[in-house]
């Protein structure tokens, strides 16, 4: 079974591949993701994503093992074309969980990970044209070094440019996997981690129960640990859509900083899956199904929960 978000279009089909081969449902989760890291069409994910207020990528990505609850994680990745390879190896060849910054440099280094140039010409002019259109005249003068805090909650208003690829997956094992990768928050302060790196916020996995993910304004899922809270909620005796539900209304509770939409995607242990989102955010709250007994994978819409 496979489950992924919109962003996640050109690597259900590798996913799927592998499953169908037998392959495991780590290798399905980490090959349909480097197809997105390497796709610069998409504006959110790897090359071609979006960079932070410096014009600098800074690629975050995790994968978390149901079967042992192993997790690796990468924050603030640069030049780095598969952070979420990187964020493998973190997993299996470190005793740590997650490594961000200079120390995700030297270790990508170190396992010898594809280096690439990640800003595109595409997302380097839009982000020019924002900062001309948003940077004060005085500001401009010194720019960058003013006082950049202004400028994240301005970016954080027209947050519609976020994004992530999400992948949840069970294989032949029974074996359920939960994989995330992102440039992150468009024009965000630099250094800033969303939820996609973080373990229990942005993405979940036990065998027992099932795998959880979520994407958008990772400020709040880590504020209310979204993903490890519907893990939880099935954990109690909630169905994954009563789980999904239930975090969601955690959300609402959320009224100051950060406030926008959430999508929470989920599946639980027997292959039921749920994907609700705060907001009709049209195609970007739109998912990928695949079940071993369907003959294509089906692409459906979020239910909308108002936040
Ligand atoms: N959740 C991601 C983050 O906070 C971005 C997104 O999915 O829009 O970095």
């Amino acid at each position: 079974m496979i489950l992924t978000n919109c962003e996640g279009r050109v690597g259900v089909n590798k996913a799927r591949e592998v499953l169908i081969n037998n392959g495991s449902s780590l290798d399905a989760i980490e090959q349909g993701i480097r197809l997105i890291e390497a796709d610069t069409t998409i504006d959110s994910v790897g090359r071609g994503g979006s960079p932070n207020l410096l014009g600098e990528m800074e690629c975050d990505a995790a994968i978390m093992d149901g079967s042992n609850l192993l997790a690796g994680s990468i924050g603030a990745l640069k030049d780095y074309l598969h952070a979420i390879s990187v964020a493998r190896a973190v997993m299996e060849k470190l005793p740590h969980v997650m490594l961000v910054g200079e120390g995700a440099h030297q270790f990508a280094q170190e396992i010898n990970a594809e280096k690439a140039d990640m800003l595109s010409d595409e997302a380097r002019i839009k982000h020019e044209k924002w900062i001309r259109e948003n940077v004060s005249t005085d500001d401009m003068k010194n720019w960058p070094n003013v006082s950049l805090a202004k400028y994240a909650w301005l970016s954080g208003k027209d947050y519609a440019s976020g994004g992530t690829v999400v992948f949840l997956a069970i294989d032949a094992k029974e074996n359920i996997v939960a994989g995330t990768s992102t440039s992150g928050w468009a024009r965000s302060y630099p250094g800033r981690l969303g939820d996609s790196p973080i373990i229990g916020a942005g993405l979940y996995a036990d065998n027992r129960y099932g795998a959880c993910a979520c994407t958008h304004n990772g400020e709040m899922t880590i504020r209310t640990s979204t993903a490890r809270s519907v893990i939880l909620y099935m954990k109690k005796g909630a169905s994954v859509k009563e789980a999904c539900n239930e975090a969601m209304r955690d959300l609402l509770y959320l009224h100051e900083g950060q406030i926008g939409a959430v999508v929470i995607h989920a599946i639980d242990k027997n292959g039921n899956a749920c994907v609700v989102s705060s907001h009709d955010l049209k195609e970007k709250s739109s998912y990928y199904l695949w079940k071993d007994e369907m003959k294509s994978i089906e692409h459906k819409q979020a239910e909308v929960i108002k936040l």
